[in-house]
């Protein structure tokens, strides 16, 4: 079999949403980018179709969104909850101080397909598809480029950096030996689809009653469902069959009773392992982790896309015009984790407080939910923090590469909505601490 042999200045293994942002800032900053994707296109059904107003936001920099706002797409503004059969607005997008008051659901291989044309116009954007990474080239300690399998042959990236978004099972990760720090996760997803009959519900909506929690993402003719399963509780809910599985569905969310005949072999049905974790160290010289490839996110609250996407360009900003000019990257690549690294705590330390709540939502029977629980989603007290969480960003990156110019104005509403987020962010660490302090 045929080994080639490519030269370049950074290759970037994953085409997720991190790779490929990447790849297209650092494409348009000059830099010589090659992408390593193992398939061979991106649809693919289970990568999550969140795109919030802090990723709008970016698009808007970049001078992408209205151009990214003709892609087919629906506006979401608001989310909500339906508890025991009662709707919640938990956050309501048109509160935030962004430009786009509102949120996006776009299939993920469309906003991948309209970032990867986009980096197309850029010489230095080179996306390989079909390239599966297998192993890193290293000389004396140091990583020096990638080994990647095509159905053609081998190939040998010779790479200044190279830099891993290869998603929460990566596998340069491993390679490198970097030190992982696991958290516990109680739940896994099941993740299928089920045709949306007319006059159902629009927006996205998490169901929640008797033990049992359902996401719903309205994707027009066909809803994406998310069915929240305790961690390896799914060969039980085999054995128990299809049937109850339908009849649990039609349980908690009964406008499905007809969707759910769809359903018909396990094949449609996949199992998503859930995992939150974070690397101690994001890179070594030669090697930087971003994205889930450093900070295995869990779905809740639906925030890894765009906290990829805030790593790609906080990586972007810091690496670029090194890179471009062939100068050492290694000095910075741990600013890139001291960049990123608090803002990534805070959210995967929200998404483990969120985990804690599930043995409520799991147990039997009909949700019985307090009026004290009542009072505070309906006075929305919760909203400031998931609104920066979910929608903002907590501070959020702005873009700062060769050849970017951020509009004063802009970046003045920017820096009001990150010192909002900074208060916020410190409160919340202030709050996380006290509560560790604190004796048992
Ligand atoms: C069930 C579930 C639902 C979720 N839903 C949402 C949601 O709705 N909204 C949201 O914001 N977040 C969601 N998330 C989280 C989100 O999916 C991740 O945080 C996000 O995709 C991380 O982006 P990434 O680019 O770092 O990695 P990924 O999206 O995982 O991309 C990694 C890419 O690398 C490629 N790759 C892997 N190995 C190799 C290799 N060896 N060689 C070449 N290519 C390789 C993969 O094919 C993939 O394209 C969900 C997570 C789960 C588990």
């Amino acid at each position: 079999m045929s080994v080639e042999a490519v030269h370049t200045q950074c290759c970037v293994v994953g085409g997720g949403p991190a790779g490929v942002m990447l790849g297209y800032l650092l494409a348009r900053s000059g830099v010589q980018v090659t992408i390593l994707e193992k398939h061979k296109d991106f649809f693919r059904d289970f990568r999550g179709d969140t795109v919030h107003p802090s990723t709008l936001e970016l698009l808007r920099e970049l001078g992408l969104l209205d151009a990214f706002l003709q892609v087919p797409h629906q506006k979401v503004t608001s989310v909500a909850v339906n508890l025991a059969g009662e709707s919640y607005e938990m956050a309501d997008f048109q509160d935030l101080h962004t430009y786009c008051r509102f949120a996006l659901l776009i299939p993920q291989w469309d906003f991948l397909n309209f970032l990867t044309e986009q980096g197309r116009a850029f010489p230095g954007f080179d996306l390989r598809m079909e390239h599966t990474a297998e192993a890193l080239i290293e000389s004396n300690g140091r990583v020096t480029g990638v080994r990647s399998k095509t159905p053609q042959g081998e190939t040998e990236i010779r790479a200044d950096l190279v830099i891993a978004c290869d998603g929460r099972h990566s596998l340069i990760r491993r390679c490198a030996q970097l030190a992982v720090k696991e958290f516990g996760v109680p739940i896994d997803v099941l993740w299928f689809r089920l045709p949306r009959e007319r006059d159902t519900p629009e927006q996205v909506l998490g169901y929640v009653n008797y033990g049992k929690l359902l996401v719903l993402i309205n994707r027009n003719t066909y809803y994406q469902a998310g069915f929240i399963i305790r961690k390896g509780s799914f060969d039980a809910i085999k054995e128990r069959g299809l049937d109850a599985l339908r009849q649990a569905l039609v349980q908690i969310a009964p406008f499905l009773r007809d969707s759910v005949d769809e359903l018909q072999d396990w094949e449609q049905v996949k199992l998503l392992s859930v995992q939150l974790n974070r690397l101690e160290r994001w890179y070594r010289p030669g090697l930087l982790c971003i994205g889930d490839a450093a900070h295995a996110m869990s779905p809740v609250f639906g925030v890894g896309i765009n906290l990829a996407i805030q790593d790609a360009v906080a990586a972007a900003n810091i690496l670029a015009r090194a890179l471009r000019s062939g100068e050492s990257t290694d000095r910075l690549l741990p600013l890139v984790q001291r960049d990123r690294e608090l803002r990534t705590r805070l959210t995967q330390r929200l998404q483990a407080l969120a985990h804690r709540n599930f043995k409520y939502i799991f147990r039997p029977g009909p949700l019985h939910v307090s009026p004290l629980v009542k009072i505070i989603l309906r006075t929305r007290v919760l909203q400031p923090v998931l609104l920066r969480v979910v929608g903002a960003g907590i501070v959020p990156e702005r873009i700062a590469i060769p050849g970017v110019r951020t509009r004063p104005a802009h970046l003045l509403a920017r820096r009001v909505g990150a010192l909002a987020g900074a208060t916020i962010a410190l409160g919340f660490a202030y709050f996380l601490l006290a509560r560790r302090r604190r004796p048992a």
